[in-house]
């Protein structure tokens, strides 16, 4: 072919054009009144014939002679063929012709095709997508858009030709997961996207905008993006900007929400570029009014994508300063009240009057479609500001405290409604369900500001009629268990009544009410039956984030987002126990109410709670279930790895620290578990740790012993020392005071924040042991075993921690003891080997990587996951597996069996998606004579048999297995596979 290009000799071109012709003229029609001729042709064959003899003649030509008079001459016939027969949809047919848009060099024939294409695929049905993909892979479209789009340089070809093919990537991008890692991953077009993208350019800069929106619709890509993404933001702010037309701010705002679909790649965002972010999204949302008086369609989706984006709030972070800075509420007030310049607020002489004026608001439904998102923002707001948040509000009070009121007002008519709540009115349903969550956000608020406000206007709102629809509420509530149904009787009235009941149980008056009603007991019987039903329960939400179809089509985000979207119904209940319990247990009056069935109702409440908390619910609830039995006597939370630590508590032989009391006790521990988890008990000069390099002397093994202080109380110490090492403890009552100035001496936070009673944050996650910090280089001093890899031979090895070149891992003979009996014993046998300093492992180093992360978390490292795995070749995979199946092998030596079961489930889901890898396992799993992990991948071979058999691939393995792999077929088939 390269003759024909370069030769350009011209017999060959004039025939080629002949052929054109020839073809394309079968197509041609005349419209009568119109000069123009119309290319139209139904017959699936001709435009096959036509496509070719399109390809063959622009194929003739080089980028250089791409001006020749013959190419000027029949380009508008050409692209006007390819429109029509891209827009008739033939499957095959489009393939092809999809390929010749792609690779053509010619600017006016490749963008009226382009436009085309990108009309075909943006239309293809969901049926079809399968086969639509499959056409676009077999032509290796991607990868050619990608190498054009790479090729771009100013100059060469226009602005609108780049416009056009990063429309049609990104429209392929949006709809076919699987093309993204072939974006994201090319790091020079990347590169070329950043320098295109800082180009005054409002064209080039959209275009930029819309790919990378595209790519953060995959977490990794988004999180690819984040890493040193500050041009991108930059750039992504100033589009948001006022001065940016309408559609670069669009997709300014709608980049802006993807990357924050996560917790994680939000924060990264946020910690590039807050304040900026910030800023333009509550200008954008509070300085619509001052262009003119009237909303107008193209500011509407702004405001909506505005709102969606400020939804960020619900996360923590440095952001939500930046929110009041800006004056959120004058912002969220000018989308709720109409003419909002003429509300003067400082005027009202009472709540009463405040409350009249809000309820004319409320009626009047100014902007119906975008309530909800104001009260989520407000919400989250709410929920995570600061105590001392106050003095940043700076004139600013008037405006939430009317936000409060609006929020209050709304949510107490849903409450008075009842029954009447509509869930298929969707705008008023939401707008219900936000207000309400909004407003148990204001209640418990960290700041006193914003929660004694929501109280005090609700109990105003509710006012003599506050029994009567508290009993409503607690009838309704005492009826879902009672019914003997599986499902909620209405989602929407059931989140109304359950955060009713959690807002009213906070004011006293209304608690007593509530317990009267037996309201304890009620909300107890709510929690076991939603334990009991949980999987018939759907979303508590149903306009949870109301998400376009772009969004449901993410991948590779690993959402964190657990405190409330799961068991939200729970953790409003959770949050109703909790304000009832420490009303019945602090006020005199209650406590006989309570007494009388304290015993009997006590232990199931203490029962149900403990489920709930050692379960995998959201954090919310396991955090409020652990709260509520602080008022018991039970601080932390249980788990795997505590316990484990715990073992090496009680056994005295691991400890390197003797604590002396006055009295004569004394008390064993271990200088790494308290480096990690309460430094201040370690003497001064063993707490830190300044040479950067650690010797690696075989040391001797002494007891360090330390004199305690006479003031130290022994008792409170062991249990300081108890939920040091695992995170959890049983205190009594005569204990807790001299317990609470221990952790507030040794800043020990959770416990302290558990024996305060104080409620958790909203959002929190639940505490871990935070064992890997031990291999931190400040804690590093304290390891004393190295373990070695079987691998040894690693190009470019490098230790963060010493000078050594060979592989390596640094340990703690006391963690690699509570994880592993086998291990256990051996350091303590006296053998010659418990004594090294060294221990060889025969695992690979990936291998050993993940065995550490075992041991520092109590959990197994999973494989890369989504696109990266799925584009992984088959011997990188075959790498990845094989550090699983080494590690099921040594467990078996070292009597592991929970991370033997861990390995087990990793391998077979490995297998799940990509059965290709079975017959390459079983031979591994083989050779290490693991039978149950051959049989098990047999099994997943199963079902591509005949496959296997046919390419040959079983003839590499032995007889013995083959038969396996036959008997396990046969089984499949049989069962109907
Ligand atoms: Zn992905
Ligand atoms: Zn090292």
């Amino acid at each position: 072919m390269a003759t024909s290009k370069g030769g350009n000799t011209t017999t060959h071109i004039n025939t080629l054009h002949h052929r054109l012709y020839h073809a394309l003229n079968l197509g041609f029609r005349r419209v009568c009144d119109e000069k123009e001729k119309k290319w139209e042709c139904t017959d699936i064959e001709i435009q096959r014939h036509v496509v070719k003899s399109i390809s063959a003649f622009l194929d003739c030509f080089s980028k250089g002679t791409s001006n020749h008079r013959l190419i000027k001459d029949s380009v508008s016939d050409i692209a006007k063929a390819l429109v029509f027969i891209l827009g008739y949809k033939n499957r095959a047919v489009v393939g092809l012709a999809a390929n010749v848009v792609i690779s053509i060099q010619q600017l006016e024939v490749s963008l009226p095709c382009a436009v085309a294409l990108n009309g075909v695929l943006l239309n293809v049905r969901e049926t079809k997508e399968k086969d639509v993909w499959r056409v676009l892979e077999d032509g290796k479209v991607v990868v050619s858009v990608v190498g054009n789009l790479q090729n771009f340089s100013e100059g060469s070809v226009s602005v609108e030709w780049f416009q056009e093919m990063a429309l049609l990537l990104s429209t392929v991008m949006l709809k076919w997961p699987q093309s993204r890692y072939i974006v994201w991953n090319n790091s020079s077009l990347m590169v070329m996207l950043e320098s295109i993208s800082q180009k005054p350019d409002m064209g080039l800069r959209v275009a930029t905008l819309k790919l990378y929106s595209s790519l953060a619709l995959c977490g990794h890509g988004a999180s690819e993006l984040l890493d040193n993404g500050k041009p991108m933001l930059d750039m992504m702010i100033s589009c948001m900007d006022e001065s940016s037309p309408h559609n670069a701010r669009i997709e300014g705002l709608k980049l802006a929400q993807r990357l924050a679909t996560g917790n994680r790649e939000c924060l990264k965002m946020i910690n590039i570029c807050s304040e900026p972010l910030v800023k333009a999204t509550v200008r954008t949302m509070g300085k619509w009014f001052l262009s003119s008086g009237k909303l107008e369609q193209d500011q509407m989706s702004l405001l909506v994508e505005t709102c969606k984006l400020a939804l960020i709030t619900r996360w923590e972070g440095k952001h939500h300063i930046y929110f009041w800075k800006y004056r959120i509420s004058e912002a969220l007030l000018s989308l709720v009240v109409e003419n909002f310049r003429s509300l003067s607020l400082d005027g009202y002489a009472s709540l009463e009057e405040e409350i009249s004026v809000a309820e004319k608001v409320l009626n009047a439904n100014f902007l119906p479609s975008l309530r909800s998102y104001v009260w989520d923002i407000i919400g989250f707001l709410a929920a995570h500001c600061e105590e001392e948040f106050d003095s940043i509000l700076r004139g600013d009070e008037l405006r939430l405290n009317f936000l409060v009121t609006c929020a209050c007002l709304t949510f107490s008519r849903s409450v008075q409604k009842g029954y009447q709540i509509c869930q298929n009115d969707i705008i008023s349903a939401s707008q219900s369900e936000s207000a309400s969550r909004a407003v148990l956000m204001m209640i418990y608020s960290p700041s006193e500001f914003i929660s004694s406000r929501a109280r005090v206007t609700l109990s105003f709102i509710l006012g003599e009629d506050g029994e009567q629809n508290l009993n409503s509420l607690v009838n309704f509530l005492s009826y879902i268990p009672s019914s003997g149904s599986f499902v909620l009787p209405n989602v929407l009235q059931t989140t109304v009544c359950l955060v009713g009941l959690a807002c009213y149980s906070s004011i006293p008056q209304y608690a007593s009410f509530i317990l009267r009603k037996q309201g304890l007991e009620i909300l107890l019987s709510f929690c076991s039956w939603y334990q009991r039903n949980r999987n018939n329960i759907g979303a508590s939400s149903f306009t949870p984030y109301p998400q376009s179809i772009a969004e449901k089509r993410i991948c590779c985000w690993a959402c964190m987002e657990d405190w409330d979207n799961k068991d939200a119904f729970l953790l409003y209940s959770l949050l109703a126990l909790a304000e009832l319990v420490n009303h019945s247990l602090n006020e005199q009056n209650h406590a006989e109410e309570f007494s009388l069935k304290r015993e009997k109702v006590k232990d199931r409440l203490c029962n149900t709670l403990q489920e709930i908390r050692d379960a995998t619910y959201g954090s919310g609830p396991r955090w409020y279930a652990a709260h509520i039995l602080s008022y018991f006597g039970y601080y932390g939370f249980q788990h795997k790895l505590g316990k484990r630590l715990m073992g090496a508590y009680e056994d005295e032989k691991c400890s390197d620290m003797r604590l002396l009391f006055s009295n004569g006790n004394s008390v064993s521990v271990n200088k790494i578990i308290l480096a990690v988890r309460c430094p201040t008990l370690l003497p001064p000069e063993e707490g830190t740790h300044n040479g950067s390099i650690i010797s690696t002397e075989k040391s001797q093994r002494t007891v360090q012993e330390i004199r305690m202080s006479a003031n130290v109380d022994t008792l409170a110490l062991v249990k300081l020392l108890e939920f040091s090492y695992s995170g959890y403890v049983e205190v009594e009552s005569t204990t807790l005071k001299k317990l609470k100035t221990l952790a507030r001496h040794c800043k020990s936070k959770v416990l302290l924040q558990m024996l305060c009673r104080r409620r958790p944050k909203w959002g929190s996650s639940i505490p871990r042991i935070d064992l890997p910090l031990a291999l931190t280089p400040k804690l590093i001093h304290f390891s004393d075993i190295i373990l070695v890899p079987q691998e040894t031979n690693m190009a470019s090895f490098n230790c963060r921690l010493c000078s050594s070149t060979s592989p390596h891992a640094h340990s703690h003979r006391v963690i690699l003891s509570s994880g592993c009996e086998y291990l256990r014993a051996l350091f303590r046998s006296g053998m010659q080997e418990s004594h090294l300093d060294r221990l060889n492992v025969p695992v690979s180093w990936l291998g050993l990587t993940k065995l550490v992360n075992w041991f520092y978390c109590d959990e197994l490292p999973n494989p890369p996951s989504g696109c990266k795995w799925n584009n992984m070749d088959t011997e990188a995979k075959l790498h990845e597996l094989q550090a699983y199946v080494e590690i099921y092998s040594l467990t078996e030596w070292w009597i592991m069996e929970d991370l033997q079961n861990d390995c087990a489930r990793v391998i077979l889901s490995c297998l799940e998606s990509a059965r290709e890898l079975s017959i390459k396992t079983i031979e591994l799993a083989a050779s290490f004579s693991m039978w149950k992990l051959v049989e098990a991948a047999a099994d997943h071979a199963a079902p591509i048999y005949h496959q296997l058999r046919d390419s040959g691939e079983l003839d590499e393995l032995d007889d013995e297995l083959v038969n396996l792999i036959r008997t396990a077929a046969v089984q499949f088939s049989q069962q109907g596979g």
